[in-house]
């Protein structure tokens, strides 16, 4: 307040004491000069006690300036009148209220936006005019130089998409589901759910929220390539064994000479589809249930015998031998002795279908060490590898990884030919996994391949550590 309001206003307070004085003064109850000491006595009185008020509310507006600019200052001291210092007093209250309100709002917001950088999958978040206003570090990894401030359609250019963004934009759909591929390095396959937000959400009105479908589509293309590969494997024995059929029927009807030559040939198309029918139902049934450990004991080198013993007639046929040895005293596993003996019954067959004849077949038990890096968690167990060596033509370094695909063959004709399924490798990587073991497959062109198997050994200390893993 300036220097003449607070007189006028020290005058307006006075009128009344003056008009009482000149009443007085007139009645010659007091001198006239008396009245007008009175009157200038009053009126400096009234004129002090306002200056020190308005000082008073000057210090408090100067605090409440620091407040308003600054959300923290000092209180002024020493106010005279009890009317200033609460109202000071409120504007520390007030600030403090909304500092915490404020401080309360950043945290949320810098949780929220963590949360949204946590989040697996990409999220974008765009506003009516169809700009990028905020997004996670899921989205940034996915869409390149993703900034806000841009036309979504500098990073998606799907039609599908830009219209199903359009459907919720216009208010035609409150949410629209698209699938959506980004072509980079690999081809990613999202299902994209576009949403309109809360008002509340500011610039934020619309979300884009990408989940990845990129392996479901890859079971889904694996489940129809299976499909097709096992049609298409039945498809040859079948029609083979229909020819002959109707060749018996037709112009062989009464040849017995040609019933002789082709029945074997009829029997062994037959036992190519039953053994196929068997390992695709032996696959399903592993697959159902590869995730559930195998809970009895069992022993290694015993199944091992076992499987040579089975096998002695085929390695015979070929001139072959089967070694095992061992270097263990304990070769105890918990495991399925059936599936076990499926293992090692597979590898030990492959390596007298693809071994040389008048060869050996080297079956090695032992202790690990250093065990792979798939067993890594085993560390502290005991694990035991069984290498099953041949001496056949090796397999070329380029098929190693694909050997335990399904119906990988590298010699397709040659498989055929032995009485191969194409399944077998699929079922010992399967069966192995189930038992928490791993294979590794080495070979050398011209000497022949390792098939190696590691299982982590049962004793009384790694059991319960085995299966908590
Ligand atoms: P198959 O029934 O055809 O033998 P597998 O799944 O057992 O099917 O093996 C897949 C392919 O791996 C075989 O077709 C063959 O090409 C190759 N293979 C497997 N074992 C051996 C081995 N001991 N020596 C050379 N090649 C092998």
């Amino acid at each position: 307040m300036g220097f003449r309001q607070l007189l006028a206003t020290a005058f307006a307070l006075n009128v009344p004491p003056a008009a009482i004085l000149i009443l007085l003064a007139a009645s010659d109850q007091i001198t006239w000069g008396l009245a007008v000491v009175c009157a200038l006595a009053a009126y400096a009185g009234v004129i002090g006690i306002l200056r020190i008020y308005f000082k008073d509310l000057r210090s408090v507006a100067r605090y409440a300036s620091t407040l308003r600019d600054h959300f923290r200052g000092t209180p002024p001291q020493h106010l005279s009148f009890d009317a200033a210092a609460e109202l000071s007093s409120l504007y520390t209250q007030i600030t403090a209220a909304f500092r915490e309100r404020i401080l309360t709002l950043e945290a949320q917001t810098s949780t929220d936006a963590e949360i949204l950088d946590h989040l697996p999958n990409p999220v974008v978040m765009v506003n009516r005019q169809r700009t990028v206003t905020g997004f996670n570090q899921a989205a940034k990894s996915l869409f390149h130089n993703l900034e806000t401030g841009h036309d979504l359609t500098r990073y998606i250019r799907d039609p599908i998409l830009l219209d199903a963004f359009d459907m919720v934009s216009s208010g035609r759909r409150t949410l629209q589901h698209t699938e959506f591929v980004v072509a980079s390095d690999a081809q990613r396959h999202f299902d994209v759910l576009t949403a309109h937000l809360p008002a509340e959400t500011g610039n934020r009105n619309f979300v884009l929220s990408f989940s990845d479908l990129t392996e479901l589509r890859k079971v889904e293309q694996m489940r129809a390539d299976f499909a097709a590969d096992a049609g298409h494997e039945l498809r040859t024995p079948l029609s083979v064994l229909l020819g002959f059929i109707e060749t018996l029927e037709g112009p062989a009807k009464d040849d017995p000479d040609a019933l002789g030559q082709f029945l074997p040939v009829m029997r062994d198309q037959a036992q190519r589809m039953q053994s196929l029918v068997e390992d695709l139902l032996s696959l399903a049934r592993i697959e159902l249930n590869e995730h559930t450990p195998p809970s009895n004991d069992c022993d290694v080198a015993t199944i091992i015998d076992k499987v040579a013993a089975g096998l002695r007639v085929k390695a015979d046929a070929k001139n072959m031998n089967i070694r095992v040895t061992s270097t263990l005293d304990q070769t105890a596993t918990i495991g399925e002795e059936k599936e076990l003996v499926q293992v090692f019954q597979n590898l030990i067959e492959n390596a007298i279908k693809y071994g040389h004849q008048d060869s050996t077949v080297d079956v090695k038990i032992s202790l690990v060490k250093n065990p792979p890096a798939a067993l890594a968690r085993y560390r502290h167990s005991r694990i035991m590898a069984v290498s099953v060596c041949d001496q056949s033509d090796g397999i070329a370094r380029e098929h190693l990884p694909r050997l335990t695909e399904r119906f990988y063959r590298v010699d397709t004709a040659r498989s055929r030919a032995v009485g191969g399924t194409g399944l077998g490798l699929a079922i010992v990587k399967h069966l192995v996994q189930r038992h928490r073991g791993t294979m590794i497959i080495d070979s050398e062109v011209g000497k022949g391949s390792v098939f190696t198997v590691y299982l982590p050994a049962q004793t009384a200390d790694n059991v319960h550590k085995l299966y908590r893993a």
